[in-house]
């Protein structure tokens, strides 16, 4: 039951919206998920083309999680895992974990409850890796252009999107961005990817010699960028990073809150780049969605470093009350047998080629249409003003939200962010679930988009 909707009653202020924006128009209100639908408390049943947010990759209202979630309910529902306490949901996770990242030489787990958790923990531990490395000085940190890596502090600092950061100043010292590998934009106009690839490592390179190898802790990066508008970058490009880093010295920090656990049609974001990083932060589908949890994942190497040593300088002082809650950790190993039971991985390579086949034609069959990319079950759409110059809606045309708005009508839910719309649904779809999706979108172009 849900009250009907009534705006001097709505307390809630909406993250990532002005309130003033909401203020008086009613929002989309879900109460029920099945599958790969949702309802709204209309009786609107919709394709949730967004799997939440980029995270309910085993779809809605699975029973095997929800009967591992009861079940350890039933037996601790708390406990913590501080200085040498633990339960056997975490332990099981971790080495779960470590078990499916081993080509990765991964080799210990700290948890958090969110992506923004998982970042800032792989964050600390890189400077610490430093001082255990005897090189305190190597602090400082690079990204791309367009990244989003979590709301903290650390992880606003190093975020590439700059409306995160905007009112939330002073950032962290030290940290800068590179451009990003996007072949739709960037300042060389260069739509060849191999040369892209080459270009925006060679200026990682250019910023880490500009600041010296000596001081740079790490670069941190999504696989494909997500919430920046689901940038692909050109196959050479992460392979050419882990040499730049591996040259100087620098930590690799694959941020896989998106990527991990298939949604790119990889097991892993950096695997399907056939690249090792240093340290992994996974979040969203590790459970699904159905329980907050990170686990931030870190390789050999850096584990050497703290065991090798036995001082002050080794304390993890770093950690969460709710950090591998049994709750979460239990929907975990639910969630993982899901993921490699059904291929998940390899469904959404499978579905995401065709949804991106189905969608293409939307560069040439619609007016605003500029640019249709994806890899895997991440897909996005770029509106622009003018196709030739690639000039972008402006900030108040209203265009995305109003096709996304149109696109629920017409039985979908997708993103609209800024002037992109976004496709993630979950990685449990098949053929029939990427048809409704492309219908409602295409229902909701020829409405709006005229
Ligand atoms: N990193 C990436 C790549 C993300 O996409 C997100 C969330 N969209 C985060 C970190 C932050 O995760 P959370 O919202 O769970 O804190």
């Amino acid at each position: 039951m849900t009250t009907p909707y009534n705006h001097t009653d709505y307390r809630f202020w909406h993250p990532m919206a002005h309130p003033n924006d909401w203020a008086e128009r009613e929002p989309l209100r879900i109460v029920k998920g099945d599958g790969l639908y949702i309802w709204d408390d209309k009786g609107r049943k919709m394709l949730d083309g967004f799997a939440g947010l980029w995270c309910v990759n085993v779809g809605h209202n699975r029973p095997e999680v929800k009967a591992a979630i009861t079940k350890q309910m039933d037996e601790l529902a708390y406990y913590q895992l501080f200085d040498g306490v633990s339960h056997p949901m975490a332990e099981a996770l971790s080495n779960r974990l470590i078990q499916m990242t081993q080509q990765e030489d991964m080799r210990r787990v700290l948890y958090g409850m969110g992506g923004s958790d998982g970042v800032e923990t792989a964050l600390k531990v890189a400077r610490q890796y430093w001082i255990l490395q005897g090189k305190p000085q190597r602090t400082r940190f690079i990204s791309l252009k367009n990244a989003y890596h979590g709301v903290h502090m650390g992880g606003t600092s190093v975020s590439g999107l700059p409306i995160y950061r905007l009112n939330y100043g002073p950032m962290l010292e030290g940290c800068t961005q590179i451009e990003s590998p996007w072949q739709y934009r960037n300042p060389w106009n260069c739509d060849d990817p191999d040369t892209l690839g080459k270009l925006v490592a060679e200026q990682l390179e250019r910023e880490i010699l500009y600041y010296g190898p000596d001081t740079v802790a790490a670069f941190i990066a999504e696989p494909v960028q997500g919430a920046g508008g689901v940038i692909v970058p050109p196959a050479n490009f992460w392979p050419l990073v882990r040499e730049i880093c591996d040259k100087y010295g620098v930590l690799l920090i694959a941020d896989e809150v998106v990527t991990g656990f298939g949604r790119s049609g990889a097991m892993f974001g950096s695997r399907g780049w056939g690249v090792k990083p240093d340290i992994m932060v996974f979040a969203k589908a590790l459970t699904a969605g159905y329980v907050p949890l990170s686990a931030t994942v870190l390789n050999q190497r850096i584990e050497a470093a703290y065991l090798d040593n036995r001082d002050a300088r080794g304390l993890l002082m770093t950690g969460f009350t709710y950090g591998g809650h049994p709750l979460a950790c239990a929907a975990g190993l639910a969630v993982l047998d899901i993921v490699e039971q059904e291929n998940l991985p390899a469904n959404a390579a499978h579905q995401g080629e065709y949804l991106l086949g189905q969608l293409l034609p939307f560069e040439s069959r619609f007016r605003s249409v500029g640019n249709v990319r994806g890899k895997g079950l991440m897909l996005a759409l770029d509106l622009v003003e003018d196709k030739a110059s690639k000039r972008t809606l402006a900030p108040d045309n209203g265009l995305a939200f109003r096709i996304a708005e149109a696109a629920r009508d017409a039985g979908a839910v997708v993103r609209p962010v800024g002037p992109k719309l976004v496709l993630a649904p979950p990685l449990t779809i098949d053929k029939a679930g990427c048809d409704t999706l492309v219908l409602a979108l295409q229902t909701a172009f020829e409405k709006e988009d005229r």
